[in-house]
């Protein structure tokens, strides 16, 4: 089964503790379509501006992308550039720079409605709400955030958040969101919203998975290579939604697998700015860290005895 993916398409500009880059190809649906490029077919939905350089386009098609959703406006591609200090986990925004994305109309091509796999990848939530009322057969709608969102769009949010049936966000956006420091209770405030389940992020501690009648705790990656966090959250939500729609299967059991393989794509994605090391993964690579996470949070049962 392919997959619908509606997001930003950037040029970002971005200094870590391990160097500082201009103008580098990102944006949230370009980093969740090729993570999920690597299990499904992904249909991407975008807008970029006349200076949107050619090599990105074609770097897209090489990895089976189609861009027959991907609108050339005129005008200059989105840009966000933001900076990170030693916790790599907190993003500091320095300027967002909406440009073409800020009168993109999401319009969804006719042939691409039926799709039934859909990532609404961060983007403007009432752009989101738009995109959903274009579905015709949705089976599973993800959606992710940010706190610029958060902060200027809350109410449209909490619409897009009761229509969808996976919300990803990372632990600080659901405390400032659901405005508790405690993160379960934070989901249990978002599923009495309407959320049907969320997944909250937590950069190199993991991942949590709630829903009413399920939880689920991932395990991180031990990371020792790590340049540039950029990209974690939209490459992880790839990762999880490639595999589903991949599989066309949402069973529990199916989900933990989805969201182990969205953490090993996140775990790769940092290991170097841009999408250099998602460039450059090759598939045995992403079977290995699967099999070392499930290997490293195994434990066996044990039989207590009251002396
Ligand atoms: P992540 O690190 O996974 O949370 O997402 C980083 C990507 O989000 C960057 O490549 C940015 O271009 C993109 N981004 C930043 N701000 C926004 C925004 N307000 N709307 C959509 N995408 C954004």
């Amino acid at each position: 089964m392919s997959m619908l993916m509606v997001g930003s398409v950037a040029l970002d500009s971005i200094k870590t503790p391990f160097g500082d880059k201009k103008d580098i190809l990102g944006g949230s649906a370009v980093y969740a379509s090729v993570s999920a490029s690597f299990y499904t077919d992904v249909k991407l939905v975008a807008v970029v501006g006349k200076d949107f350089p050619e090599e990105h386009v074609k770097f897209l098609k090489s990895r089976n992308i189609n861009l027959d959703g991907l609108q050339i406006n005129s005008g200059q591609t989105f840009r966000w550039s933001g900076y990170y200090e030693y916790d790599m986990n907190q993003a500091h925004t320095l300027d967002t720079k909406l440009n073409v994305l800020g009168t993109f109309n999401a319009q969804i091509p006719e042939k691409f409605r039926n799709s039934e796999y859909v990532l609404l990848a961060n983007l403007d939530p009432e752009l989101q709400l738009k995109v959903i009322e274009q579905l015709k057969a949705p089976k599973l709608i993800a959606m992710d955030t940010m706190n610029f969102w958060i902060e200027n769009k809350r109410d449209a949010l909490r619409e897009v958040i009761k229509k969808v049936d996976v919300v990803l966000m990372n632990d600080a956006e659901l405390r400032q969101f659901m405005e508790t420091p405690n993160l379960p209770v934070a989901a249990r405030r978002l599923l009495e919203l309407g959320a049907k389940s969320v997944i909250i992020k937590k950069g190199e501690h993991g991942s949590l998975f709630f829903s009413k009648d399920d939880h689920f705790s991932a395990p991180s990656y031990p990371q020792e290579e790590f340049r540039d966090p950029t990209g974690a959250g939209d490459s992880f939500a790839g990762g999880f939604m490639g595999y589903l729609a991949k599989t066309n299967n949402v069973s529990k059991k199916n989900i933990r697998q989805a969201i182990i393989l969205g953490s090993v794509m996140a775990s790769f994605n940092v290991e170097d700015f841009s999408l250099s090391r998602l460039k450059r993964l090759a598939h045995h690579e992403i079977v290995e860290r699967f099999q070392a996470i499930k290997r490293f949070s195994h434990f066996e049962e044990v039989q207590l005895v009251h002396q």
